[in-house]
């Protein structure tokens, strides 16, 4: 069963840019699709809709069968810039929906225990976001969207600011974890070798308007050397 389908969307800001047309997708779980397209082809406002950030002008998306209407903690974000919360440790900021629904601090403390491990931040849990590099933070984001037990894990070029060797590092990271947890991700990216080392499918996007061009099994695993 599909587990997100967006069909017939398209989005047309106020000014009338033509941002997205005509898109259809669907994902099935435990895809890890690379939604792969040149800087304006509309890459962000699509994630940006499936996320309930920003509402279609035309068509609708549905996650488990419901329609999406505004943000919820069944969709994990990971975007470019850190977006963590500054004045939060590590642990806190993992914690953070888990608190907001109202999970007992002992099972808080569990659940966040498990993935900064997984993300290789264990000994860091009582930093604060400015006292790590950027390949920390994005770790930290990453272990903040899985402990919220998301449906599916939408990333937004969440490795465009790092160094090349960070990004491989986290590239690698990521993937593993989409192994074990078995978790469904759609994840937007313009670098090509990016997109293929990453996907099960790759999504091709084009600009004016933006739609999808094409829509490609990548057989796994993608060995990098
Ligand atoms: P990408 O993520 O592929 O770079 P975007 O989804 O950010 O593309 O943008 C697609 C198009 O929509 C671009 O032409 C962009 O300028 C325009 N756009 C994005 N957000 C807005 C907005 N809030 N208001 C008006 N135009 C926008
Ligand atoms: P509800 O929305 O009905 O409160 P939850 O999604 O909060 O359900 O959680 C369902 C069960 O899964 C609860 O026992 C909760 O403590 C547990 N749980 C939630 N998130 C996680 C997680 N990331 N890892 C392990 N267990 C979790």
């Amino acid at each position: 069963m599909d587990i997100l389908s967006v069909a017939g969307v398209s989005k047309t800001f106020p000014g009338g840019t033509v941002a997205l047309q005509a898109t259809d997708l669907a994902v099935q779980e435990n895809d890890f699709i690379t939604i792969l397209g040149p800087s304006g082809c509309g890459k962000s406002t699509l994630l940006r809709m499936v996320a309930g950030l920003d509402t279609p002008t035309t068509g609708h998306i549905e996650l488990d069968g419901r329609g999406v209407a505004g943000p919820g903690a069944d969709r994990g974000m990971v975007f470019q810039s850190y977006t963590l919360f500054p004045w939060l440790t590590v642990r806190q900021n993992v914690c953070f929906g888990l608190r907001e629904k109202g999970m007992p601090q002992a099972q808080q403390d569990e659940i966040a225990q498990r993935f900064i491990a997984q993300v290789g931040l264990k000994g860091f849990e009582n930093h604060f976001p400015k006292q790590l590099s950027g390949g920390m933070q994005q770790r930290t984001a990453l272990a903040r969207a899985l402990a919220n037990n998301p449906r599916i894990l939408l990333m937004d070029e969440p490795f465009g600011a790092l160094d090349h060797q960070t990004r491989e590092l986290m590239q690698e990271l990521l993937l593993g974890i989409w192994e074990q947890e078995r978790k469904t991700v759609l994840f937007v990216t313009h670098d090509i070798d990016e997109a293929i080392f990453m996907g099960n499918r790759v999504v091709v996007m084009s600009a004016r308007p933006g739609r999808i061009k094409c829509d490609l099994p990548v057989p796994l695993p993608h060995p990098r050397h």
